[in-house]
């Protein structure tokens, strides 16, 4: 456990970005649960998260637990890396992808753990969390030896 200090701070202590009624997504994404809002009137799973349904306006959203599970729909590879965010000017190439998930919503994100020129279109790939202190996000790795049918067992408690 680390020391919690409030008072006499030398630095300000922004507001995390996250708004109020997304928190649970990132509370769950923080241990491994990729939650997905789904739309009570009319079943649509959205993307990105957000406290209503893009499809027919509809605020009576729930989660529903995602398996992880997905293919690749669409990528690139970032070779240049001249980026607004330092951190990306040194990694060398990358791989930004959209993909598409098991329960339908295409998501935009990276292809980790992967040879850059190895990806294709249609390769399946399982969803990983990247953490760093607070702050996290999903991306997403080959599956290795892929076969026909996907085991969502795995999945998040
Ligand atoms: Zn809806």
């Amino acid at each position: 456990m680390l020391e919690i200090v409030e008072d006499g701070l030398n630095l300000p202590v922004p507001p995390p970005q996250i708004q109020p009624e997304m928190s649970v997504f990132w509370e769950a994404l923080r241990v491994g649960e990729l939650l997905l809002p789904h739309c009570r009137r009319c079943e649509f799973v959205v993307w990105s998260p957000r406290p209503y349904c893009p499809k027919c306006g509809s605020f009576d959203v729930d989660w529903v637990s995602a398996s992880g599970d997905g293919v690749v729909y669409s990528f690139t590879v970032n070779r240049r890396g001249k980026g607004f965010n330092k951190k990306y000017q040194e990694i060398g190439p990358y791989i930004v992808a959209y993909v598409e998930l098991a329960e339908g919503p295409r998501i935009l994100t990276n292809i980790v753990d992967a040879d850059v020129d190895s990806v294709e279109i249609g390769v399946r790939v399982r969803g990983v969390v990247h953490r760093a202190g607070d702050d996290v996000i999903v991306r997403f790795r080959p599956v290795e030896g892929e076969s026909a049918h996907v085991d969502s067992s795995g999945g998040a408690p």
